[in-house]
């Protein structure tokens, strides 16, 4: 018999009603004849609640504690859902990460999954449980409990899907689906039946916050087949999340993504010396600074300088004042500047492969509505764009429009939608 793993988030178990909701959704499932194991995400709001009281207390809590506490959401939520299907009359019981048998590195507050033990869970499938594993944890050597880093459930139900072997994994949200552009900016954006594994993880990381990206990856890895759909709409098969290979690619882009949590910074008047790159970025890796966008200008003849700029996200920019000095002593420089102004808009799509002429258009778009570009980065499939912020909206509107996002569906399935 087949297992499906579905995950709900926390919007969708954030109540008594909608817990009772979900045993609905699981039961709908069990009745289609799958074994279902099923991921929660803690109530609500409980684990921002949760890291508010720690900070109540500390500004430096042990990361160990931390995910003593963090991991208690999930299993609030696990706990009322297996009692909402035994009242229900289905058999069921919920597993903390441990008894799950989810083994993770030995790092608090960002683990990631090593292996999965299943025994426990197949024991319980065989004996006809609905089985309920709380999301976000697991444990480490000693099992020490540790977590995912946050939103990390979605992780947790897709490596259980693999290491079950599942034939799907479903993560419910208070998401429909995956929309072309964010359908709050562009009020046209149209939801895609699919979308490839490659395309959800750049969207992922230019910020189209739908999945924890570390579950993509997996899945890709697997080659599991993924759903976004919303636990409010049962009937809605909201996004499948399959191959690239399995696609038809009618059109060049399939998506489009703003993020704001950027900051350009720029250091002027490096010597163009080798090395000086060199002793940058590993400063900055040392400070954990993870770096975006990197780009070095052209060396000018008469003074043998140029510029390095790049972006790091907002919340990593205090970390890099506290190191600027340091920067201008290693690499003399004198001048940093900082824009904060800033805005990076992206398109997405497997079918910009082998298609010249896509980077052009999206330029000569922006040039249109008098937009000026700041900084650009490509992928195999993806370009982006640093423009001032205040254009974010009209960027999103304008390449929505020359890269049809708003009109009929992007990218389809070969043939008809897999079975699975
Ligand atoms: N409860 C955790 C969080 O809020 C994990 C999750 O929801 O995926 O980050
Ligand atoms: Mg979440």
């Amino acid at each position: 018999m087949s297992i499906l793993v579905q995950k709900f988030g926390g919007t969708s178990v954030a109540d008594v009603e909608k817990i009772k909701n979900v045993a609905n959704a699981v039961i709908k499932e069990k009745l289609n004849g799958s074994k279902v194991v099923v991921v929660v995400s803690a109530m609500g709001h409980t684990t921002d609640n949760l890291v508010k009281l720690a900070k109540d207390i500390t500004n430096k809590p042990s990361p160990r504690e931390m995910d003593m506490l963090l991991s208690t959401g999930e299993q609030v939520s696990m706990a009322l859902l297996a009692m909402a299907l035994n009242e229900a009359g289905y058999k069921s019981i919920s597993l903390t990460g441990l008894q799950a048998g989810i083994k993770t590195e030995d790092c608090h507050m960002c683990a990631r999954i090593v292996d999965i033990d299943t025994t426990n869970i197949k024991k319980y499938l065989n004996e006809d449980n609905i089985v309920i594993v709380a999301g976000f944890q697991g444990v480490c050597r000693d099992n020490e409990i540790t977590t995912l880093g946050r939103g990390g459930s979605d992780t947790t139900a897709v490596a259980l899907a693999c290491a079950l072997k599942a034939q799907r994994c479903d993560i419910y949200s208070d998401v429909e689906a995956v929309y072309t552009a964010d359908p709050r900016v562009i009020k046209t954006a149209q939801k895609l039946k699919t979308i490839s594994y490659d395309e959800m993880l750049e969207l992922a990381r230019v910020g189209a916050n739908v999945l924890h990206p570390r579950s993509v990856e997996t899945a890709k890895l697997n080659n599991m087949p993924m759903r976004v759909r919303s636990s409010f709409k049962l009937d809605d098969l909201g996004t499948l999340i399959i191959g690239v290979e399995e696609m038809e690619l009618n059109k060049p882009v399939t998506g489009l993504a703003c993020d704001a949590s950027q900051v350009r910074i720029v250091i002027c008047d490096v010597e163009d010396t080798p090395g000086n790159a060199a002793r940058l970025f590993t400063l900055l890796a040392k400070q954990n600074l993870s770096v975006d966008m990197i780009i070095q200008s052209y060396a000018r003849k008469s003074t043998n300088t140029n510029d390095i700029a790049f972006t790091v996200t907002k919340s990593d920019l205090e970390k890099f004042k506290s190191i600027e000095d340091e920067v201008n002593k290693i690499i003399n420089s004198k001048n940093i500047f900082i824009d904060e102004d800033i805005v990076k808009v992206s398109i997405v799509g497997a079918g910009m492969i082998d298609r010249p002429g896509i980077a052009a258009k999206m330029f000569d778009t922006l040039a249109r509505e008098n937009i000026n570009i700041k900084m650009i980065s490509t992928s195999e499939i993806k370009i982006s764009c640093l423009v001032e912020k205040k254009y974010s909206e009209a960027a999103a509107v304008a390449l929505c429009k020359a890269f049809e996002l708003d009109g009929a569906q992007v990218a389809d399935v070969k043939g008809d939608l897999p079975v699975v």
